[in-house]
């Protein structure tokens, strides 16, 4: 419970505070904040707000003052997170995982890399060089990974634009020997159109060398280098990121019933770069192919019909490019012939690291998706901590009140259900794409969800091809006034067959395997992009739900990244949608710790000569009670039905001096 701490800064574990109540709770993050504590516990939970301003306390010293420590010992910070992750992992064969959470700019990929930085730092005391190398690689992707997969948005320079779900993987010694990465949605529409005052994904300005991003250019290059990327590969991906700004540059035109290329150099232009012959080009920008009967045809675009297909095979170009770079990262982190009868057990760490909550004033199908991956994340976190934590109180008899919270599994339910979600109601739009219209999808949704509690559509705004519906989401706020969370769906032209199929570039070769369309394939429906994302996002909590959790939930002070401001509004919006009075409320109720009788005895029995060497009472239960009340301690625990519960982490850390003493 971190109490050396002064008054001064606050209190450091929300469960002090005197009263549980969102007064209490925010005054508390504000004084924290404001005296440069941005980290405080509830729990073992870290809540961090974003301090917009370089902190000295990531440095080596303070790492060592983490290293093998108790949670309690010292002030929180993402280390003691890191590190309880990591003794988990090391001391009791746990796989782990760090779930990082918070809006757009609330710091969660800042706090992934501390997290990594800190793992690594503690790590391979030997200094083999194998796990070194590892190590710097794992530390390394990161750089490549930001340069392609992160943009400016008006919410935070360096806003992630994909979803990352990262395992290090340790031998029995504790030390990294690889790791792989999981990627989500690219938000891939950045890279034809951003809003006012953002940017596309960094990587285009880097190879563009504009004057702030020459350095970055040169830090990428370096890292691609590093990992294991061959020359070839780099420059193809510089090709490929010229392309598409080239792509860009194209206008079509029509002349009688013939549509064409206003500016054919850049065709040209695109040809060279990609290794494809100029007609190749040309034909997969102005025709698609379609199956009539028995056969596949070329069928001419008209000039709008061309345009979405730039676009499309714009975006596609760079989603492969971008998924390209994370497989051939995962080719060298990855974990070969590990060969556990001879290295014991491995063990993972995983840390997860994902876009935040947002709103714009256009929304995407990619910002439903990203809104809808956060709510999953929430009901997640609400499941283990809130209502497993219940339930297991109850399940042992320990006297318990129940406490209330918001379930967001309807929330979650109203995006993905089966037949009824609006994944599915979308799902049947894709399918009918030419026959379905705008109008029939959101009559689809409004017949489907209309009497759902959490579903309003409200706004409709009419492109071809294009549908907005906008749909309020309200967040678990029982007794509050909802945010509201404005989605949109948004469907894209079907996909061509694009040039890079047909280069004589061995790199885009790999990124492109698909040889010429069949017929089944010219027919075959593919999964939509609805579906894959949310098989991904159920997989993933499949994963996570399998781990030790450990959390980080990330707060953003204010609009304007001041160091300075505290917007108490902005804030107590954040600490009410993400549950954490609810959570302080549980686990102030609580207990720390829980441990099975057998285990606490194996661990402690040599404190009290009731049970050292071995006890003769009529069950471990017993003796644990014996135990403990030779201590002195018995104020403090409950009995369950199978494990001893412990309140405060101040009993279990006098245990373990004792047990030392001994
Ligand atoms: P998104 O969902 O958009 O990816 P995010 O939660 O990952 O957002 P970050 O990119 O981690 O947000 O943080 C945004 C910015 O805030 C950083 O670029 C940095 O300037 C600042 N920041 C975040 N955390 C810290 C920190 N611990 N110390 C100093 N500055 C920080
Ligand atoms: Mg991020």
């Amino acid at each position: 419970m971190a109490e050396h701490e002064s008054l001064e800064f606050g209190k450091a574990d929300f469960v002090l505070l005197d009263n549980v109540s969102l007064e209490e709770f925010m005054a508390n993050l504000k004084l924290r904040f404001e005296k440069g504590r941005i980290y405080t516990y509830i729990g073992e939970v870290v809540v961090s707000v974003n301090p917009y301003r370089a902190m000295n306390i990531y440095g080596r010293d303070t790492i060592e003052q983490y290293k093998g420590r108790e949670l309690y010992e010292r002030p929180p910070h993402l280390f003691a997170i890191a590190d309880a992750a990591y003794k988990a992992m090391k001391r009791r064969n746990k796989d782990t995982c760090i779930v990082i959470s918070g809006e757009s700019g609330a710091g969660k990929t800042e706090a992934s890399k501390y997290i990594m930085q800190y793992i690594a730092a503690i790590t391979n005391p030997g200094q083999r060089a194998e796990v070194e190398r590892v190590k710097n690689m794992l530390l390394k992707s990161n750089c490549v990974l930001e340069a392609f997969g992160n943009a400016k948005t008006n919410r935070n320079d360096n806003s992630s634009r994909f979803g990352k779900y990262m395992d290090i993987n340790f031998d029995f010694k504790g030390d990294p020997i690889g790791g792989h990465i999981n990627n989500y949605l690219l938000e891939k529409s950045r890279v034809i159109f951003q809003q006012e005052g953002e940017r596309s994904f960094h990587s285009f300005y880097q190879v563009c060398s504009s004057i702030n991003d020459t350095a970055d250019f040169k830090a990428v290059a370096d890292a691609m280098k590093v990992i294991g990327f061959t020359a070839e590969e780099i420059q193809t991906v510089y090709k490929i990121l010229a392309s598409i700004l080239h792509l860009g540059n194209l206008r079509f035109g029509v002349d009688g019933d013939t549509t064409l290329i206003e500016n054919p150099k850049v065709v040209e232009l695109i040809g060279g770069l990609l290794a494809t012959k100029e007609e190749s080009v040309e034909k997969a920008l102005l025709y698609r192919t379609v199956a009539t009967g028995r056969d596949v045809i070329d069928k001419q675009h008209t000039a709008q019909e061309a345009g979405y297909g730039r676009d499309a095979l714009a975006k596609a170009m760079y989603e492969r490019m971008f998924c390209w770079i994370v497989g051939r990262i995962n080719d060298v982190i990855e974990v070969k012939n590990y060969d556990a009868k001879v290295h014991g057990k491995n063990t993972v760490i995983g840390v997860l690291d994902i876009y935040g909550f947002e709103i714009f004033q256009n929304n995407s199908f990619e910002q439903f998706c990203i809104n809808y991956c956060n709510e999953k994340l929430q009901q997640l976190f609400i499941q283990l901590v809130l209502t497993q934590e219940q339930e297991e109180y109850q399940r042992e008899g320990i006297p318990w009140k129940h406490i209330d919270y918001f379930n967001n599994q309807v929330i979650v339910d109203l995006v993905e259900l089966q037949h009824k979600g609006i994944f599915s109601v979308l799902d049947e739009a894709c399918m009918n794409v030419g026959k379905v219209t705008d109008e029939v999808f959101l009559q689809g949704l409004n017949s489907k969800l209309a009497k759902h509690a959490h579903y309003t559509s409200r706004k409709v705004h009419w492109e071809p091809l294009t549908i907005w519906v906008n749909t309020l989401l309200p967040l678990p706020l029982p007794r509050h006034a909802p945010p509201v969370h404005v989605l949109s769906v948004y469907l894209p032209p079907s996909p061509l067959s694009p040039p890079p199929r047909r280069s004589s570039n061995p790199v885009l070769k790999v990124m492109w395997p698909e040889g010429k369309l069949s017929i089944t394939e010219v027919t075959k429906r593919p999964l939509t992009a609805a579906t894959l994302f949310k098989n991904s996002m159920i997989a993933l909590v499949e994963n996570l739900a399998c781990k030790e959790p450990y959390y980080v939930r990330c707060i953003k002070p204010n609009e304007v990244k001041s160091p300075l401001l505290f917007e108490q509004e902005r804030c107590r919006h954040q600490v009410e949608y993400l549950g954490l009075l609810e959570n302080v409320r549980v686990r102030r109720a609580g207990f720390a710790n829980r441990q099975e009788y057998p285990r606490f005895l194996q661990r402690y029995k040599m404190i009290s000569e009731f049970t050292w060497p071995n006890h003769d009472l009529r069950s471990d239960r017993e003796a644990v009670k014996m135990l403990l009340q030779s201590c002195g301690l018995e104020h403090d625990v409950a009995y369950g039905k199978t494990k001893v519960f412990i309140r405060t982490p101040r009993t279990l850390f006098s245990l373990e001096e004792q047990r030392a003493e001994m």
